[in-house]
């Protein structure tokens, strides 16, 4: 079951959110050809350290525990790319996933960053991922449920011809990184059965994160255990923010400070 914050615990999570929102203004300014992923993780793993806050991914259980601050995810890497030699090049599409917690409360936000100048078809793919996660906002005090949600979400990515990710999802998040509920960004069976359905109640606070293919929405890990790459080896996007429903609408948790997103 989901848990409702009140709006205490949602200031308290802003301020999370928040650091996040910073740590990936300052990813945005180090892009460029020649940097390493590497050097990214280890800007945000300072950073995080700076303010006093811990990073969520390091650490995550896996085959292997993950080892980084960030996920670093370029072209055909889909999610939870590992940092490390690799430099960056005119062209590249790169995706960085990383999130906080600061006194005792989560943030955990999502960008795919462009290197240069990237060709067009590619620029389309991360414009309607950016966008697809945009209507979600905006929807989430228009509709009662999340499945309503996320049908319009997947509609919206096949209408512009690019496939959803469906073997990863968003989740609630609040004491901890991965809460309850699942957040698929289309219509799963748990939806369409109604028992992975949620309303949208005033104290909810989900991490909606689409991810999207420009071919198959088919993905395979690599064998560092983490990678996800397509099946198709053609490019990926993501895009995530932290949001919570209020009785005055939506709030972005890892927005700007002046409400900014991507
Ligand atoms: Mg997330």
């Amino acid at each position: 079951m989901e848990i409702l914050r009140s709006l205490r615990e949602i200031a308290e999570m802003r301020k999370a959110g928040l650091l996040v929102w910073q740590v990936h203004r300052r990813i945005a300014a180090m892009i460029r050809p020649g940097v390493t992923t590497a050097e990214l993780d280890a800007m945000v793993d300072g950073f995080f350290a700076q303010h006093n806050a811990t990073p969520l991914f390091k650490g995550v259980p896996g085959t292997v525990p993950f080892p980084a601050a960030t996920c670093i995810s370029v072209n055909e890497e889909v999610v939870h790319g590992i940092p490390g030699p690799r430099k960056l090049v005119e062209g590249d599409i790169v995706s960085i996933d990383t999130g906080c917690k600061l006194n005792g409360w989560c943030g955990d936000a999502a960008v795919t960053y462009t290197v240069g100048q990237i060709a067009p078809d590619v620029r389309r793919l991360l414009d309607v991922t950016r966008n697809v996660l945009s209507l979600s906002i905006a929807l989430l005090d228009r509709r009662l449920r999340w499945s309503q949600v996320a049908m319009e979400m997947e509609a919206y990515v096949k209408k512009h011809k690019f496939s959803v990710v469906e073997a990863f999802v968003g989740h609630g998040i609040g004491r901890d990184m991965h809460e309850d509920p699942q957040v698929p960004n289309f219509v799963n069976r748990k939806l369409r059965r109604g028992s992975g359905d949620f309303r949208l109640t005033p104290g909810l606070v989900i991490a909606i994160e689409p991810m999207v293919n420009m071919g198959t929405k088919r993905v395979r890990a690599k064998a560092d255990h983490w990678t996800q790459v397509t099946a198709d080896g053609r490019p990926s996007a993501h895009f995530e923010h932290t949001v919570a429903i209020t009785e005055n609408g939506p709030r972005v948790l890892t927005a700007g400070p002046n409400g900014e997103t991507w």
